[in-house]
């Protein structure tokens, strides 16, 4: 650390983040990490916007929970979307490209019940366990997409949740299939 005290710019470009991550759901922990602006300044800030105090309690922190059927299918979705645009703006910062796959995902999932959407915070936390190289993609032998999973688990021939659906979500399918004819 220097004495040099930290730059306005810098300062404001924080708050800025820090005010994208809160109006789109972030929980306190994920601003926390990502902006350096005090504990006690940001709960101002999230009291402002959202006119609550932020809610306790701790992150989901399960890599499990992104392997169960439906989160998978929509993880990997936001995460195909990420490396995306990783690749299309190899010089924007992280958290920028971050906010902006969060945002075109949930366009891209506005139909989905709210329910199955992601939230911020649950995005959040997949991208760090694909930082910290506990999740990985495997490629689909069948449709050729790329899925989330567990880092070293054997992906020879895997087969994705859409390709192969668990029987249970296969007969949800149907009978939402069912729903939709019948309507
Ligand atoms: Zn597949």
């Amino acid at each position: 650390m220097t004495d040099q005290p930290r730059r306005l710019l810098d300062e404001y470009r924080d708050v800025q983040k820090a005010i994208e991550l809160i109006n789109l759901g972030a929980r306190l922990q994920v601003v926390e990490s990502e902006v350096l602006i005090s504990r006690p300044k940001l709960i101002r800030l999230y009291k402002e916007l959202q006119g609550q105090s932020p809610p306790k309690g701790l992150l989901p922190f399960s890599t499990e929970w992104f392997l169960t059927w439906q989160p998978n299918m929509q993880a990997s979705l936001f995460y195909g979307i990420f490396q995306q645009m990783q690749r299309e703006n190899p010089t924007s910062e992280r958290l920028d490209l971050f906010i902006s796959a969060y945002q075109l995902y949930r366009e891209q999932v506005q139909h989905c019940p709210e329910s199955v959407a992601l939230g911020i915070t649950r995005v959040w936390t997949l991208l760090r366990f694909f930082e910290s190289k506990q999740l990985d993609l495997a490629v689909c032998t069948r449709c050729d997409g790329r899925f989330i999973v567990h880092t070293h688990s054997p992906v020879k021939q895997f087969v994705c949740g859409i390709c192969q659906p668990p029987s249970r979500a296969g007969k949800r399918l149907k009978k939402a299939n069912k729903d939709v004819e019948l309507t």
